[in-house]
């Protein structure tokens, strides 16, 4: 089983089409759906229909801060992302709105965690971005992998027999070999806001018989994406951030 695992859509149409096609050329059969459709980009609608159509499909989606944020309390927001979450509030179906509403905080299959944020809180948004947080996150869950989003900068970290933790950034393409002697922290980047000066989509392919994890970088139309959060009328600094990746 070849497994997407796709975080960070933020309603970013062109970005998630992309990375979908690219998994489809690289045969995967399933989808995993790390959080946060809807926020920052033009097309929320869109991007929660089509996890809802990869679910009926055997995929897995959990619920990021962004979607929590619309159907709920954005207070903890800044004016940037809470004038994307009023906008994107007027753009949703109640059906639509219903569906964010089920999504699970996390998932566990086999002997991995998927969730957003943390292991140690999911609901409590906190971010994975050194070791002292990958350790808190290796305390709080038995799982061989944990995958998360919310950070929208790639990173591994690893946690060895000893209780040594390492952490590389991984290099697009480049299969890593997740090591039943190591326990694995992957932080996914985004697929529609990348941050770490790179403008292209992330994701990564998990490849459960072989046991490695690949990143991709898929360039797409991100010029497309920024205008049409311009003609939108939302904040001009979201569409600047997709062409500049940052
Ligand atoms: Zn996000």
């Amino acid at each position: 089983m070849r497994i997407a695992l796709l975080s960070d859509v933020h309603a970013n149409r062109e970005a998630l089409s992309a990375c979908l096609a690219h998994a489809q050329a690289c045969s995967v059969d399933r989808h995993i759906f790390l959080g946060d459709y809807v926020g920052y980009g033009a097309d929320p609608g869109w991007a929660v229909d089509t996890v809802a159509a990869h679910i009926e499909a055997g995929a897995i989606a959990v619920l990021g801060n962004h979607d929590a944020a619309v159907v709920g309390s954005d207070a903890d927001m800044n004016d940037t992302a809470r004038a994307a979450i009023a906008w994107t509030r007027t753009q949703l179906t109640p059906q639509q709105c219903d569906f964010l509403r089920g999504l699970p905080l996390s998932a566990s299959e086999v002997d991995s965690l998927f969730v957003h944020a943390s292991a140690w809180a999911p609901e409590a948004w906190d971010y994975v971005t050194d070791v002292r947080a990958a350790s808190r996150s290796f305390g709080a869950t038995q799982q061989h992998a944990t995958f998360c989003g919310h950070v929208h900068v790639p990173e591994i970290y690893h946690l060895s027999g000893t209780g040594k933790i390492a952490s590389f950034t991984p290099i697009a393409g480049t299969a890593i070999p997740l090591t039943p002697q190591r326990r694995w922290l992957a932080i996914l980047g985004a697929v529609g806001q990348p941050r770490d000066g790179i403008p292209a989509a992330s994701y990564a392919i998990l490849d459960e018989e072989r046991t490695t994890l690949t990143y991709m970088r898929v360039p797409y139309d991100a010029a497309g994406a920024a205008a049409k959060v311009r003609a939108a009328g939302l904040p001009a600094v979201l569409s600047l951030r997709l062409l500049a990746g940052r």
